[in-house]
This record gives structure tokens, C-alpha cells and sequence, in this order.
């Protein structure tokens, strides 16, 4: 091998998936906060502001008319209507990733990973999985963030989502947060090891 190998290594795109409540969050936090030249791509959302959220930080949040208008100027990589909001990757901040030969870092749900997936076949897709469906509702009414229908929603969606990990290329188990924050991190460095 020569070390022209090394040096053609194209940023990865890493997506991270996983059910409501599962701890994606947390997990993104700590592990950006450990990986400083990983880039996290904020995504734009039409849902409301939680409390703690930071605008332009967890993401970008627009009305309805400007993330349609995002639509319609080609502006998202990708995007997808979840629990009747809007969430979408900006293109930008993934092609400057690539143009720098950076990693990007996306949280996005299931539909968004395929659509992700087509466009970047080499994206690293990563499914947080919580030890079980009983443990995430205690989670999700723990954080109590959500109305009553929304929470029936987002477990109704978490238990459809998790049939579809088999695409994912790796599982992580989020029973303790610090093993699991570890084993993201891992993966990631390990795929940065990798020789192309
Ligand atoms: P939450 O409202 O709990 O922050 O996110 C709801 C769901 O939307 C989660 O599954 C989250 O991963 C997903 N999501 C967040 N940003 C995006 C995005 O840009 N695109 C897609 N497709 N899903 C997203």
C-alpha cells in the first residue's frame, strides 16, 4: 500500500439513528465533545423549541414557510415530515464537510438514513437500540417534553423504527450511558482507521 492511500481518505459521514428518548442526544454530546474535529450537522426543524434546546446549536428552527421554501430551492440534503413537523440536513453543511475532507456527524431518523444512504453509500449508519420498549417509555415520561398524543406517537414510531436496524451498519445498546457513549466513539475511530 502507498501512502497515497492515506492521503485520498475522503471525510465519512456517520448517521446516527435511533427511537425517541433513546438517549441520541446525550450520546452526541459527549461524543462531540471527545471527537473536536467531527462535524456535527445541524439540522433544520419546524418543531418547537424544548427547554435547554439551543437555536443554531441542537438545531435551526424555522417556520413551516421558510423550511418549504428550503424544499423548493434544493437547500436539504434531505428531509422528512416526523410527528407533523419538518426536520431536514442542510446540504451546505454536509458539502463543506466533504469539500474539507471532514466527518460529519448526522442525527436524523429512519427515513432520512435511507434517503442519506442512496446519495452516500458509504455513510456509516449507527442505530442506537434501548435495552428495551418498557425502559424507553420510562425514559420518554421521565423526560416529559411531550403532550399525551405525542407520546403515544413516538412510541408507536420507536417500535416500527427499531424493525429497521437490520439496515443499519452498526447497533449500539443504550443501557449505560457511558458504555454506550464509549462504543460510538469507538466506531468511530475505528472507521477513521480504516484504510481505503
Ligand atoms: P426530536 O423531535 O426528538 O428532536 O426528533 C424527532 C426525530 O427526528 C428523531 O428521530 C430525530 O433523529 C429526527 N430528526 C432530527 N433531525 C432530522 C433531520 O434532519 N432529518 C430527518 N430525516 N430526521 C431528523
Amino acid at each position: 500500500m502507498s501512502n497515497q492511500n492515506l492521503k485520498t481518505k475522503k471525510g465519512i459521514i456517520f448517521i446516527m439513528s435511533g427511537p425517541s428518548g433513546v438517549g441520541k442526544g446525550t450520546i452526541r454530546e459527549e461524543v462531540l465533545k471527545e471527537i473536536p474535529d467531527l462535524v456535527f450537522s445541524v439540522s433544520v426543524t419546524t418543531r418547537k423549541k424544548r427547554p435547554g434546546e439551543i437555536d443554531g446549536k441542537d438545531y435551526i428552527f424555522v417556520s413551516r414557510e421558510r423550511f418549504e421554501e428550503m424544499i423548493k430551492n434544493d437547500e436539504l440534503l434531505e428531509w422528512a415530515e416526523v410527528y407533523g413537523n419538518y426536520y431536514g440536513t442542510p446540504s451546505n453543511i454536509v458539502d463543506e464537510a466533504i469539500a474539507e475532507k471532514k466527518d460529519v456527524l448526522l442525527e436524523i431518523d429512519v427515513q432520512g438514513a435511507k434517503n442519506v444512504k442512496k446519495r452516500y453509500p458509504d455513510a456509516v449508519s449507527i442505530f442506537i437500540f434501548p435495552p428495551s420498549v418498557e425502559e424507553l417509555i420510562l425514559r420518554l415520561k421521565k423526560r416529559a417534553t411531550e403532550t399525551r398524543e405525542e407520546f403515544q406517537r413516538r412510541i408507536e414510531k420507536a417500535k416500527r423504527e427499531m424493525d429497521e436496524v437490520i439496515y443499519y451498519n452498526y447497533v449500539v445498546v443504550n443501557d449505560k450511558l457511558e458504555d454506550a457513549i464509549l462504543r460510538v466513539k469507538c466506531i468511530i475511530l475505528a472507521e477513521r482507521a480504516k484504510i481505503v
